[in-house]
């Protein structure tokens, strides 16, 4: 997006207007599309040309975004570290293991954690093993 500072002509009036490219004001010029939004002249000229603010803004969306992973990250880090403190890490034996507990009544002090598919969690939910999908972060360094 380009913003222009447009004058016009016949009244003097300055008015800014954003456009996609200066291809495409240049078009609009020509088509007769710019005109003066007072006298409605179309003998309108772009006067100097304004910083870009979208292009600020967009960077500064990009700094929030980019804050809210690093606080999302360190929930997401908080938790897993807490879940590995507290419960048990069955790996892919997840469903197996849910199933044991449930079933035999298998008494564990911890709870568990693994992986499992979405498939294996509908399984589970239907059988009445609620378990609960978490968002996890791999640690490489594990
Ligand atoms: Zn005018």
């Amino acid at each position: 997006m380009i913003k222009y500072k447009l004058i016009c002509k016949y009244c003097t009036n300055t008015f800014d207007s954003w456009f996609s490219s200066s291809r495409e004001y240049e078009k609009l010029k020509k088509q007769g599309y710019i005109n003066c939004h007072i006298c409605n002249s179309l003998s309108v000229e772009k006067t100097l040309m304004s910083p870009s603010i979208l292009k600020s803004q967009k960077n500064h969306m990009l700094e929030v975004k980019k804050d809210k992973y690093k606080k999302i990250k360190k929930t997401i880090d908080e938790y897993q570290k807490f879940i590995k403190k507290n419960f048990e890490y069955v790996g892919e034996n997840f469903a197996y293991e849910a199933r044991s507990i449930h079933y035999k009544n298998t008494k564990k002090v911890k709870g568990i954690y693994g992986s499992a598919s979405k498939e294996e969690i509908k399984e589970l939910s239907e059988e009445g093993i609620e378990a609960e999908v978490i968002p996890w972060l791999e640690d490489k360094s594990n």
